[in-house]
């Protein structure tokens, strides 16, 4: 069942389009990432959506009714933004039951439910302590409480971790998205990281200018990006401009020749094609390898050996490739080393180029 379904949204600030026309449903239960750079409009689709910003053009629909223009403290939304906007001067169990209070809720109804938030939060013991008193995890922590308290239809999150230092956003998003999945509750989250969205989102919405790039599963996005753009913004990739012989076989940088898979959808203009190969699929074989035919000779110009990961770039003669490896697996690598770089065909996959700016 779709719970939430956009019609055309379009959001103008004076001339300049901040959303352009966006259709999207976000079926009930899940969670939808909006993931784009700087600019592209996730946050002002956000904002549409909880009815701070009214659209230019275009519906908003949520469960079957029409609530483009319905105030936003009449949609019974749950949000919770970057800043996190706790009451310095309340308690914790204070700022849990501030919306509860706020909808007249009975007395002991409230200390019930506070009770029960603080304990799926898992922090029962602090009650009573001031917000100020709490580490950046707790509050927001606290800040997803609250916004849980009365039982929202829809829950919206804009960057709510960016605050937080690598570790404990990571560990956040484990977190909230074990809270989502528990719950069950409907969630649309803002973020421009990419890792991050991958880790929590049943579906990425990719904007790009203030439309939607793609929108499927992280995967699906991560394995078959429709463009240039979506390919470069999600996960790390060779991106190589080449041309395409119609019958399997692409022309690189330099002349060699590669076999790719047959695409399923061929980029419009030959001209304008790019090969993407995941560093993860590049496989680095020891020079003295036979050379079959998406074997590429290179030499090896940078590594970064973290232990549990080896990354290391090769240059081809013109291009070079980054290839991902462990050290198990690519044991004695070293700097200026020959090597052979095999590109499996069915990991090449060819994508339109971004369109010039
Ligand atoms: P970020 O990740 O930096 O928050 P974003 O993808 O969330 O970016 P938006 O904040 O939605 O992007 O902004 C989209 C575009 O709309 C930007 O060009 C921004 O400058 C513009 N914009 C947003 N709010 C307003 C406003 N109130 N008045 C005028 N222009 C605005």
């Amino acid at each position: 069942m779709t719970h939430l379904t956009l019609q055309a949204v379009t959001k103008r600030f004076n001339a300049a389009y901040a959303v352009d026309s966006v259709d999207l449903s976000v079926p009930d239960g899940k969670l939808v990432c909006f993931l784009g750079p700087s600019g592209c409009g996730k946050t002002t689709l956000l904002r549409m959506i909880a009815g701070l910003e009214t659209p230019s053009s275009g519906s908003i629909n949520f469960a079957g009714r029409d609530i483009t223009h319905r105030p936003a403290n009449q949609r019974d939304f749950g949000m919770v933004f970057q800043s996190l906007a706790l009451f310095p001067h309340m308690t914790v169990a204070q700022n849990v039951a501030y919306p509860l209070k706020l909808r007249k809720t009975a007395k002991d109804a409230q200390a019930r439910r506070v009770a029960e938030l603080l304990e799926l939060i898992q922090l029962p013991h602090m009650a009573n302590r001031p917000v100020t008193q709490l580490s950046g995890g707790q509050r927001q922590r606290v800040a997803i409480a609250r916004a849980i308290a009365s039982q929202p239809k829809l829950l919206l999150l804009d960057e709510p971790l960016s605050a937080l230092d690598a570790k404990l956003r990571e560990a956040m998003q484990v977190e909230i998205r074990l809270l989502q999945q528990r719950l069950g509750i409907t969630t649309i989250m803002v973020t421009h990281d990419q890792r991050e969205a991958m880790t929590m989102a049943d579906e990425i919405v990719v904007m790009e200018k203030g439309r939607i790039a793609q929108v499927g599963k992280p995967l699906d996005i991560y394995r078959d990006p429709v463009s240039e753009f979506v390919a470069d913004f999600i996960g790390l990739g060779n991106i190589l401009p080449v041309t395409y012989d119609g019958t399997g076989g692409v022309s690189l940088p330099g002349g060699r020749r590669i076999a790719v898979a047959q695409p399923a959808r061929m980029p419009e203009s030959n001209s304008d094609i790019r090969l993407l190969i995941r560093p993860e699929d590049v496989c680095v074989k020891s020079a003295s390898s036979d050379a079959g035919p998406n074997r590429l000779a290179g030499t090896v110009t940078f590594i970064r050996d973290v232990g549990a990961s080896l990354e290391a770039t090769i240059d081809c003669a013109g291009f070079t490739l980054t290839a991902a490896t462990t050290p198990r697996e690519t044991p004695g690598l070293t700097l200026g080393m020959p090597v052979l770089a095999e590109l499996p065909p069915h990991a090449c996959k060819l994508i339109a180029a971004r369109a010039a700016r």
